[in-house]
């Protein structure tokens, strides 16, 4: 019997006990101590707006920002000209689209938005611009190069990658897909994966020819943009094929705008509708979404995802760790916790891709190491994510400890995947700016490249 009273008596008795721990730091539960609504209110533009407004995910999609200057034009008053300077050309420079919805602008901390961790996802500033490193290549994860149907990425033994569409409820910088979502960039000509049901059809000719295929991640672009009867029909499709067992929608909804799993019946229905068809053919279906720092998880997310809890849905998370946003052991932690107290597990971390135009995102492989050393540990096994590295050239996903090799001054690392890619070696690069001063004097010289490959390789043998 747990009564109230009982507890109370417990937890005296407790006292008596000699005392193998110290008290606990009221730190260690600031993980459960969230920010029920956030204050959209002193952003001037949504002064006037409702409580019932801002939890409408129709209002919040009409309201995403889609455009630089009206982006800049909400903040105007809220942050300084030279800020608004910064944040003009950085959008001018960088190859992405842009699209920021009011969840996300009224969680920044518009008081210091040089330091934001949110801002720095979502608004590039010209002042923080690195140069890309010499060994990027635009989809350096070669998705297209392992391709038999545009769109569908088989890389793996019995996984693949379907890309439905090419738009997301938000444009991050960091986006590894920055060669297909999005609307073109004076920067980028993208390869574009519209909604298109003939290139669907393909995709799924093609998942039904391969009797290995048993797992199939439906991303994009974003699954929250498909509509909920695009959604039924991709996920009855993929169910009723024979060889697959597992689905997994990808999105960055629940991050960006959990209002819409809130309001959007007909979308939440469908997938729910279709987590339920799963489980009486005995598949599993689930969520993977995309939190980076513990200041996206609000009183919002947690009713969000109690919805989804109580539908029996799991929704798993992959981060990317990303410099002046999360590569520190606390907010790590922090975030890590946060997400299993509201029912998410916390499933990759990965270490940031070679993308252009972000390589002030980007930390070492060693500064992951690092993290998660602290993150495993501070909670549950099966929450504790695994950090990855997706190795460059199309290696896939490796644990960031497996490296054969990592030279701490050139920044290079090397990875086999025996599975994957049987007999051949990966290298993944650290960002420059990042390194001792001789491993940043040979990058100065293009002619050390090569040899710092070739060293690497030699010394991964
Ligand atoms: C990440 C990824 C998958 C899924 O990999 P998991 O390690 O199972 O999460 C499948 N296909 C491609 C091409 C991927 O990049
Ligand atoms: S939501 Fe995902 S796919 Fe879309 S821009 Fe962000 S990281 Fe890329």
């Amino acid at each position: 019997m747990t009564t109230t009273s009982s507890l109370i008596e417990l937890s005296k008795r407790s006292h008596d006990i000699a005392p193998l721990k110290p008290p606990v730091d009221p730190v260690s539960l600031q993980h459960a101590n969230l920010l029920e609504l956030p204050d959209f209110r002193r952003i001037p533009a949504y002064a006037d707006v409702t409580d019932e407004q801002f939890m409408d995910h129709r209002w919040q999609a009409k309201k995403s920002i889609t455009r630089p200057d009206k982006l800049l034009d909400t903040l105007r008053g809220m942050v300084s000209d030279d800020f608004i300077r910064d944040a003009t050309e950085g959008f001018a420079r960088a190859p992405m689209s842009v699209r920021v919805s009011p969840y996300m602008l009224s969680l920044i901390d518009w008081n210091d938005p040089y330091g934001d961790p949110l801002r720095t996802q979502f608004i590039p500033l010209a002042s923080r611009f690195l140069p890309d490193h010499p060994k990027l290549g635009l989809d350096s994860l070669h998705e297209r190069a392992d391709a038999p149907v545009p769109g569908l990425t088989h890389r793996y033994a019995d996984k693949a990658l379907f890309l439905p569409l090419d738009t997301c409820p938000v444009y991050c910088r960091f986006c590894t897909r920055s060669y297909a979502v999005g609307i073109d960039t004076e920067e980028v000509e993208k390869t574009h994966f519209k909604v298109d049901e003939e290139r669907w059809k393909r995709a799924y000719a093609y998942i039904a020819s391969r009797p290995e295929l048993e797992d199939i991640v439906v991303s994009g672009g974003d699954a929250y943009n498909l509509r909920p009867e695009q959604l039924g029909a991709i996920g009855e499709t993929l169910l009723r094929m024979p060889n697959i067992q597992r689905i997994r929608l990808a999105t960055k909804g629940p991050a960006v705008m959990p209002q819409k799993i809130l309001t959007d019946d007909e979308w939440i229905d469908a997938v729910t509708r279709t987590v339920e068809l799963g489980r009486k053919l005995h598949k599993e279906v689930v969520i993977h979404t995309h939190f980076n720092h513990p200041n996206e998880i609000t009183g919002v997310t947690r009713d969000a995802m109690n919805k989804l809890f109580e539908r029996g849905i799991t929704v798993r998370n992959q981060s990317v760790l990303q410099r002046g946003v999360n590569d520190t052991p606390e907010t790590m932690k922090l975030l890590v916790k946060r997400l299993g107290h509201v029912h998410v597990h916390p499933y990759y971390v990965y270490i940031h891709d070679l993308v252009r135009g972000v390589e002030d995102l980007r930390t070492t492989l060693a500064t992951g190491l690092t993290i998660e050393k602290h993150v495993r540990g501070s909670t549950a096994g099966f929450n504790t994510p695994t950090f990855v590295v997706d190795a460059p050239g199309g290696g896939g996903k490796r644990d960031a400890h497996s490296f054969e090799h990592y030279d701490r001054t050139t920044g290079i690392s090397v990875f086999e995947a025996p599975s994957v890619k049987p007999g051949q070696r990966y290298t993944y690069f650290d960002p420059i700016d990042q390194l001792p001063a001789e491993g940043r004097a040979r990058w100065a010289d293009p002619a050390e490249h090569q040899k710092m490959i070739d060293e690497a390789l030699q010394a991964s043998r």
